[in-house]
Protein backbone atom coordinates (compact mmCIF):
# COMPACT_ATOMS: atom_id res chain seq x y z
CA UNK A 1 0.00 0.00 0.00
CA UNK A 2 1.95 3.05 -1.19
CA UNK A 3 1.33 6.52 -0.61
CA UNK A 4 2.88 8.89 -3.30
CA UNK A 5 3.80 12.42 -2.17
CA UNK A 6 2.51 14.18 -5.21
CA UNK A 7 2.59 17.69 -3.81
CA UNK A 8 4.00 18.35 -0.11
CA UNK A 9 4.40 22.63 0.05
CA UNK A 10 1.54 25.05 1.23
CA UNK A 11 0.08 28.23 -0.32
CA UNK A 12 2.15 27.68 -3.67
CA UNK A 13 4.73 25.28 -5.43
CA UNK A 14 8.46 26.25 -5.32
CA UNK A 15 11.49 25.18 -7.15
CA UNK A 16 11.06 20.98 -5.68
CA UNK A 17 7.32 20.98 -3.82
CA UNK A 18 4.38 21.33 -5.53
CA UNK A 19 1.22 21.96 -2.95
CA UNK A 20 -0.64 19.36 -1.44
CA UNK A 21 -1.53 16.15 -2.75
CA UNK A 22 -1.34 12.65 -2.48
CA UNK A 23 -2.32 9.71 -3.71
CA UNK A 24 -2.96 6.34 -2.07
CA UNK A 25 -2.04 4.24 -5.95
CA UNK A 26 -3.81 1.01 -4.48
CA UNK A 27 -7.16 2.21 -3.05
CA UNK A 28 -7.35 4.52 -5.67
CA UNK A 29 -7.65 7.66 -3.98
CA UNK A 30 -6.55 11.27 -3.99
CA UNK A 31 -5.97 13.51 -0.87
CA UNK A 32 -6.22 16.59 -2.15
CA UNK A 33 -5.90 18.11 -5.75
CA UNK A 34 -3.29 20.79 -5.24
CA UNK A 35 -1.00 21.82 -8.14
CA UNK A 36 0.60 18.16 -7.79
CA UNK A 37 -1.86 16.19 -9.82
CA UNK A 38 -0.17 16.72 -13.03
CA UNK A 39 1.67 13.97 -11.35
CA UNK A 40 -0.62 11.30 -11.36
CA UNK A 41 0.07 10.74 -15.44
CA UNK A 42 2.99 8.01 -14.29
CA UNK A 43 0.38 6.77 -11.31
CA UNK A 44 -3.23 6.30 -12.55
CA UNK A 45 -4.05 2.72 -14.12
CA UNK A 46 -8.14 2.56 -13.69
CA UNK A 47 -10.81 4.86 -15.63
CA UNK A 48 -12.49 5.49 -11.77
CA UNK A 49 -10.51 7.69 -9.18
CA UNK A 50 -12.05 9.57 -5.45
CA UNK A 51 -10.89 12.50 -4.11
CA UNK A 52 -11.17 13.53 -0.57
CA UNK A 53 -10.65 17.35 -0.56
CA UNK A 54 -10.25 19.35 2.72
CA UNK A 55 -11.53 22.12 2.24
CA UNK A 56 -11.67 24.50 -1.32
CA UNK A 57 -8.49 26.98 -0.72
CA UNK A 58 -6.56 26.96 -4.10
CA UNK A 59 -3.63 25.34 -2.71
CA UNK A 60 -6.33 21.93 -2.72
CA UNK A 61 -8.14 22.43 -5.58
CA UNK A 62 -6.73 23.77 -8.69
CA UNK A 63 -5.51 20.58 -9.78
CA UNK A 64 -8.92 19.86 -10.33
CA UNK A 65 -8.58 21.41 -13.71
CA UNK A 66 -5.65 19.53 -14.72
CA UNK A 67 -8.00 16.71 -15.52
CA UNK A 68 -8.46 17.26 -18.63
CA UNK A 69 -4.64 16.32 -19.55
CA UNK A 70 -4.81 13.24 -17.59
CA UNK A 71 -8.23 12.09 -19.34
CA UNK A 72 -5.84 12.16 -22.38
CA UNK A 73 -2.88 10.37 -21.32
CA UNK A 74 -4.23 8.06 -18.48
CA UNK A 75 -6.91 4.64 -18.82
CA UNK A 76 -9.36 7.75 -16.10
CA UNK A 77 -13.05 8.66 -17.60
CA UNK A 78 -14.62 9.45 -13.97
CA UNK A 79 -13.57 11.74 -10.95
CA UNK A 80 -15.74 11.25 -7.84
CA UNK A 81 -15.22 14.01 -5.84
CA UNK A 82 -15.64 14.42 -1.72
CA UNK A 83 -16.03 17.39 0.37
CA UNK A 84 -18.56 19.21 2.09
CA UNK A 85 -21.42 20.77 0.01
CA UNK A 86 -20.29 24.10 0.49
CA UNK A 87 -17.00 23.80 -1.22
CA UNK A 88 -17.83 21.51 -3.69
CA UNK A 89 -20.63 24.30 -5.26
CA UNK A 90 -17.95 27.10 -4.17
CA UNK A 91 -15.58 24.95 -6.76
CA UNK A 92 -18.15 24.23 -9.15
CA UNK A 93 -19.29 27.72 -9.46
CA UNK A 94 -15.96 29.79 -9.61
CA UNK A 95 -12.57 27.27 -10.29
CA UNK A 96 -14.80 25.91 -12.79
CA UNK A 97 -16.86 28.99 -14.00
CA UNK A 98 -16.56 29.51 -17.70
CA UNK A 99 -14.91 32.73 -17.61
CA UNK A 100 -11.70 30.84 -15.18
CA UNK A 101 -12.10 27.18 -16.78
CA UNK A 102 -14.51 26.31 -19.39
CA UNK A 103 -14.33 22.51 -19.96
CA UNK A 104 -15.73 20.92 -17.11
CA UNK A 105 -13.63 17.26 -16.31
CA UNK A 106 -16.22 14.31 -15.43
CA UNK A 107 -16.43 14.63 -12.21
CA UNK A 108 -19.12 13.74 -9.73
CA UNK A 109 -19.75 15.34 -6.68
CA UNK A 110 -20.75 13.83 -3.63
CA UNK A 111 -21.05 16.12 -0.54
CA UNK A 112 -20.03 14.39 2.85
CA UNK A 113 -22.28 16.72 5.53
CA UNK A 114 -24.93 14.25 6.20
CA UNK A 115 -22.65 11.45 6.57
CA UNK A 116 -19.89 11.57 9.09
CA UNK A 117 -19.25 8.03 8.15
CA UNK A 118 -17.59 5.55 8.15
CA UNK A 119 -18.41 5.24 4.44
CA UNK A 120 -16.95 2.85 1.78
CA UNK A 121 -14.85 4.66 -1.23
CA UNK A 122 -13.97 1.20 -2.88
CA UNK A 123 -12.18 -1.31 -0.09
CA UNK A 124 -11.12 2.15 1.57
CA UNK A 125 -13.58 3.05 5.04
CA UNK A 126 -13.61 6.63 5.20
CA UNK A 127 -14.49 8.54 8.07
CA UNK A 128 -14.55 12.88 8.30
CA UNK A 129 -14.33 15.38 11.18
CA UNK A 130 -14.03 19.10 11.12
CA UNK A 131 -10.71 20.95 11.63
CA UNK A 132 -10.36 24.75 13.19
CA UNK A 133 -9.05 26.71 9.87
CA UNK A 134 -10.23 29.95 8.24
CA UNK A 135 -13.36 28.81 6.22
CA UNK A 136 -13.20 25.83 8.33
CA UNK A 137 -11.33 22.17 6.94
CA UNK A 138 -12.03 18.16 7.57
CA UNK A 139 -9.97 15.98 8.37
CA UNK A 140 -10.00 12.46 7.28
CA UNK A 141 -9.35 8.14 9.21
CA UNK A 142 -8.90 6.00 6.30
CA UNK A 143 -9.36 1.90 7.32
CA UNK A 144 -7.55 0.35 4.28
CA UNK A 145 -7.00 -2.76 3.68
CA UNK A 146 -4.53 -3.70 6.82
CA UNK A 147 -3.56 -0.62 8.12
CA UNK A 148 -5.42 3.25 8.91
CA UNK A 149 -4.23 6.45 8.13
CA UNK A 150 -5.89 10.21 9.27
CA UNK A 151 -4.98 13.25 7.23
CA UNK A 152 -4.91 16.40 8.72
CA UNK A 153 -4.35 19.67 7.08
CA UNK A 154 -5.02 22.44 7.32
CA UNK A 155 -5.06 23.44 11.08
CA UNK A 156 -3.58 24.86 13.87
CA UNK A 157 -2.38 21.86 16.46
CA UNK A 158 -3.53 22.23 19.54
CA UNK A 159 -3.13 19.86 22.58
CA UNK A 160 -7.13 20.58 23.10
CA UNK A 161 -8.36 20.09 18.83
CA UNK A 162 -11.07 17.95 18.89
CA UNK A 163 -9.54 16.22 15.81
CA UNK A 164 -7.01 14.03 18.53
CA UNK A 165 -9.75 11.88 19.94
CA UNK A 166 -10.85 11.09 16.19
CA UNK A 167 -7.47 9.54 15.18
CA UNK A 168 -6.58 7.35 18.49
CA UNK A 169 -5.07 4.08 17.42
CA UNK A 170 -3.98 5.27 14.07
CA UNK A 171 -1.26 3.16 12.11
CA UNK A 172 0.28 6.90 10.44
CA UNK A 173 -0.97 10.46 10.65
CA UNK A 174 -0.29 12.86 7.84
CA UNK A 175 -0.11 16.03 9.16
CA UNK A 176 0.30 19.64 8.24
CA UNK A 177 3.06 22.06 9.48
CA UNK A 178 3.36 24.91 7.52
CA UNK A 179 5.43 26.79 9.79
CA UNK A 180 8.67 27.08 12.16
CA UNK A 181 8.49 27.54 15.74
CA UNK A 182 9.73 30.81 15.88
CA UNK A 183 6.51 31.79 13.42
CA UNK A 184 3.79 31.04 16.15
CA UNK A 185 2.00 33.95 15.48
CA UNK A 186 1.96 34.10 11.52
CA UNK A 187 0.52 30.11 11.74
CA UNK A 188 -2.22 31.42 14.56
CA UNK A 189 -3.04 34.21 11.89
CA UNK A 190 -3.33 31.95 8.80
CA UNK A 191 -4.67 28.74 10.54
CA UNK A 192 -1.49 26.16 10.87
CA UNK A 193 0.83 24.90 12.63
CA UNK A 194 4.05 24.93 14.07
CA UNK A 195 6.23 22.02 14.07
CA UNK A 196 7.09 21.63 18.18
CA UNK A 197 3.12 21.40 19.05
CA UNK A 198 2.61 18.61 15.99
CA UNK A 199 5.19 16.87 17.56
CA UNK A 200 4.02 17.22 21.25
CA UNK A 201 0.57 16.69 20.48
CA UNK A 202 1.01 13.48 17.96
CA UNK A 203 3.56 12.08 20.55
CA UNK A 204 0.57 12.85 23.86
CA UNK A 205 -1.67 10.76 21.37
CA UNK A 206 0.23 7.74 21.17
CA UNK A 207 0.83 8.52 17.11
CA UNK A 208 3.65 5.85 16.12
CA UNK A 209 4.32 7.04 12.17
CA UNK A 210 4.08 10.71 11.89
CA UNK A 211 4.52 12.03 8.17
CA UNK A 212 5.10 16.46 8.22
CA UNK A 213 3.58 17.85 4.59
CA UNK A 214 2.10 21.06 4.16
CA UNK A 215 5.00 23.35 4.09
CA UNK A 216 6.06 26.60 3.56
CA UNK A 217 7.04 27.02 0.36
CA UNK A 218 9.11 30.32 1.23
CA UNK A 219 11.41 28.15 2.65
CA UNK A 220 13.90 26.02 0.29
CA UNK A 221 16.20 23.81 2.10
CA UNK A 222 15.92 20.31 3.16
CA UNK A 223 14.47 21.24 6.38
CA UNK A 224 11.76 24.15 5.55
CA UNK A 225 10.12 23.80 9.32
CA UNK A 226 12.90 23.13 11.86
CA UNK A 227 12.43 19.49 12.56
CA UNK A 228 16.02 18.62 13.38
CA UNK A 229 15.99 21.54 15.82
CA UNK A 230 12.58 20.57 17.25
CA UNK A 231 13.41 16.70 18.10
CA UNK A 232 16.70 17.43 19.55
CA UNK A 233 14.95 19.83 21.61
CA UNK A 234 12.16 17.28 22.50
CA UNK A 235 14.23 14.19 23.03
CA UNK A 236 11.77 11.34 23.54
CA UNK A 237 8.68 13.27 23.42
CA UNK A 238 7.81 13.01 19.85
CA UNK A 239 6.16 9.99 17.70
CA UNK A 240 9.08 7.17 17.34
CA UNK A 241 9.24 7.65 13.23
CA UNK A 242 8.67 11.29 11.51
CA UNK A 243 8.99 11.49 7.87
CA UNK A 244 9.17 15.08 6.67
CA UNK A 245 7.80 14.74 3.26
CA UNK A 246 8.93 15.30 -0.16
CA UNK A 247 7.66 15.36 -3.54
CA UNK A 248 7.78 12.37 -5.94
CA UNK A 249 8.71 9.83 -2.98
CA UNK A 250 6.46 6.89 -2.21
CA UNK A 251 5.68 6.01 1.66
CA UNK A 252 5.03 2.04 2.06
CA UNK A 253 2.31 2.09 4.11
CA UNK A 254 2.46 -1.73 4.90
CA UNK A 255 5.71 -1.32 6.18
CA UNK A 256 4.29 -0.91 9.98
ZN1 LIG B 1 -3.41 24.81 2.42
ZN1 LIG C 1 -6.37 26.39 3.78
Amino acid sequence: MKLHCLGTAGYHPNDTRQTTSFFISEANLLLDAGTGVFRLDKLIRDPELSILLSHAHLDHVVGLTYFLDLLGTTPLQRIHVYGEERKLKAIQEHLFHEAIFPVLPPLVWHPIDSEPGPWQVGQTSVTWFPLQHPGGSVGYRLQLPGVSLAYVTDTTSRHDSSYWSKIQGVDWLIHECNFRDEQQELAEKTGHSCISAVLENAYRNGIQRLIVMHMNPLEKGPDPIGLAAATARLGEKTPPYILLATDSTAIDLSSL
